[in-house]
């Protein structure tokens, strides 16, 4: 794919999106499969599991037959179509590490390269840009399974006249359904008092933001309340169960955690008894040992997914890399079937401190996914890390990607940056292949201040 082409995907993206008939597909969907997808995971765990197999099979055989990077990673340990029969078998795939979806960009990681009509992008905490394509059936199925998720977080109290609104990145594909199922949008870079005057305004009855963004709001000693909010849902980050108990308080609201991915979607969701519930239908998840990489069946080790919807760029046995541990005895009273994870490890960020304001981790790592959407810049394969060296020093790490940056593009990180930043730090941008890690483990964001950290 050519620069040019790379700057100008997600303008195409949206203008091909816009010209489906989503509120017919969908409304059609909702009248069709709405009730099936939430009563999906009251099954029996046979029924998930043979639901699960069957989904993994088709998945494997089609990426084998269409996708490059798995014909060419499945053939090495003797593939053929048709050989997964038990879970034991898929079990012996390779895993797939993020840096193998980079290098794979654009040929190898599709059928067909006009299947980036439709992309999604990741950073995430590893930091590192990838573009994936993304099918519009996919893409319908995540919206249905967005609808249960409002529906089993609230207690079964969402209603489709109400609002959902995000404080996140980048808006949901679709902002309603034939005038219902209204989900709004407000990006994180907006100051939490503004945040707070549009959601007075507006009264959504649900909100989905950051742990962070979320604190900043308790800041106003403001009752959401009292303006029609009754549940918000966190997560990106690592929050736990306290801190959201007390956030719920400062509020008067219901406060639940959503573990997930861009690549693998919802993960997992706290349930209104507080146990999170693996999303079965959504993606495939196990737990692997970290050394050796053998399944884990009930247990602690690393997060491992295949993603059950998108079959645009099929992600099998992908490294996840947080720690989590399953426990399958468990049960719980709210009728979800979905196995219980019982600790979620790695989602854990640093906060730059602007003039002694807090500046989380994820508004950063949001500037950074919006390098490419608004500023166009070709970030494919990039690897960032931003450091906060000093109190008035920020130090940004690039690694060199598939593109290479002009001026301009590097005027843009920085100004970027100045609109959650003051402009009294100092922002020195950097390429570099040697990045900061703590304790072996690399962050997005980093605050070093008082550690007397050299600059390489
Ligand atoms: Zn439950």
């Amino acid at each position: 794919m050519e620069e040019f082409e790379y700057r100008k995907l997600k303008d195409l993206s949206q203008e091909e999106f816009d010209k489906l008939e989503h509120d017919k597909q969908l409304g059609n969907l909702i009248k069709s499969k709405l009730n099936e997808v939430c009563s999906f995971l009251h099954n029996d765990v046979s029924v998930i599991k043979e639901y699960q197999l069957k989904q993994i099979q088709k998945l494997v055989d089609y990426a084998y037959t269409n996708i490059p990077l798995y014909k060419k990673k499945y053939d090495k340990v003797g593939y053929k179509v048709g050989s997964i029969k038990t879970f034991d078998d898929f079990y012996k795939l390779p895993i797939l590490y993020k840096d193998e979806l980079i290098s794979g960009f654009p040929d190898e990681i599709v059928k067909n390269v006009n299947d980036f009509k439709f992309s999604t992008r990741s950073s995430g905490s590893s930091g590192k840009f990838l573009t994936l394509a993304v099918s519009v059936e996919a893409i319908y199925k995540d919206t249905l399974q967005g609808i249960r998720q409002f529906i089993t977080q609230s207690n079964n109290e969402y209603k489709k006249e109400d609002v959902v609104l995000f404080i996140y990145t980048c808006p949901w594909w679709v902002d309603s359904i034939n005038g219902e199922y209204k989900m709004d949008y407000l990006p994180t870079t907006m100051p939490p008092n503004e945040a707070l005057e549009y959601i007075m305004k507006t009264k959504p009855f649900m909100i989905s933001t950051y742990p962070t963004y979320l604190q900043r709001l308790c800041e106003f000693n403001v009752k959401l309340s009292d303006y029609g909010v009754k549940y918000v849902i966190v997560h990106s980050e690592q929050s736990n169960r306290q801190l959201r108990f007390d956030m719920a308080q400062k509020l008067g609201v219901e406060v639940l955690d959503e573990y997930s991915s861009e690549e693998l979607t919802r993960i997992a969701l706290e349930c209104p008894n507080h146990n999170y519930h693996i999303e079965e239908d959504a993606s495939f998840i196990e737990i692997i040992d970290e050394k050796t990489h053998q399944h884990i069946e009930d247990g602690e080790g690393v997060v491992v997914g295949t993603n059950l919807l998108n079959y645009a760029t099929p992600i099998i046995r992908y490294y996840q890399g947080d720690i989590a541990t399953i426990d399958t005895k468990k049960k719980c009273s709210c009728g979800n079937n979905g196995r219980i994870v019982t600790s979620i490890e790695g989602r854990e960020m640093d906060c730059i401190n602007s003039n002694n304001r807090i500046v989380p981790a994820s508004s950063l790592m949001d500037l950074a996914y919006n390098w490419f959407l608004t500023y166009k810049i070709p970030v494919q394969g990039i690897k960032y890390q931003i450091i906060q060296t000093h109190k008035d020093k920020i130090l940004v790490y690039l690694s060199k990607g598939l593109y290479n940056l002009s001026n301009k593009d590097m005027e843009n990180i920085k100004e970027s940056l100045y609109s959650v930043i003051d402009r009294n730090l100092s922002i020195e941008i950097k390429f570099t292949e040697e990045f900061y890690y703590k304790s072996n483990k690399f962050k997005p964001v980093v605050n070093l201040i008082g550690e007397n950290y050299e600059q390489k």
